[in-house]
């Protein structure tokens, strides 16, 4: 792999990006303001037009055309990102991650606490 100070690479900027929208889903509230959903289907909606991979671009823009973001709490945005995530990892030949565990895997870690 390339030293840590070159430029992001599709793989790296994917996983770190995956961080990001994972873990801002994992704090995102139970029940969020009107003005908490709104802030959220932006940032959203802003990843078709805005993520600089053109075609992973697409792609998102087309599935979440048929998924459109269930912004209506943490749970349901959590399970709506691990599904987007699923369909890239399955065009991508990987293997799907199980929904279930979304919250161990990006919240609260396992719980022989080897994250803790
Ligand atoms: P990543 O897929 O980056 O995942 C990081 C970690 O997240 C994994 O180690 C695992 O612990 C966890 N994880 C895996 N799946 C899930 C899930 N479903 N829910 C929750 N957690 C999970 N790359 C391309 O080559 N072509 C594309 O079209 C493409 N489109 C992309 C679109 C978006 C919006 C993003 C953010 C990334 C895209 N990528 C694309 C990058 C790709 O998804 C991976 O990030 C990259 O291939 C590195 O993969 P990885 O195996 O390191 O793990």
């Amino acid at each position: 792999s390339q030293p840590a100070y070159c430029p992001p690479d599709v793989e790296q900027l994917g996983r770190a990006t995956w961080t990001f929208l994972h873990t801002t889903a994992a704090y995102y509230p139970a029940r969020p303001t009107t003005q908490q959903r709104a802030n959220m289907l932006n940032l959203l909606h802003s990843l078709p037009v805005l993520y600089p991979c053109s075609h992973c671009a697409s792609h998102l823009g087309e599935t979440m055309r048929t998924n459109p973001p269930d912004v209506s709490g943490r749970v349901a945005l959590s399970r709506w990102l691990c599904e987007r995530h699923n369909e890239v990892n399955e065009r991508l030949g990987k293997d799907k991650f199980d929904c279930a565990k979304v919250d161990e895997r990006w919240k609260d870690g396992p719980p022989d606490g080897s994250c803790d």
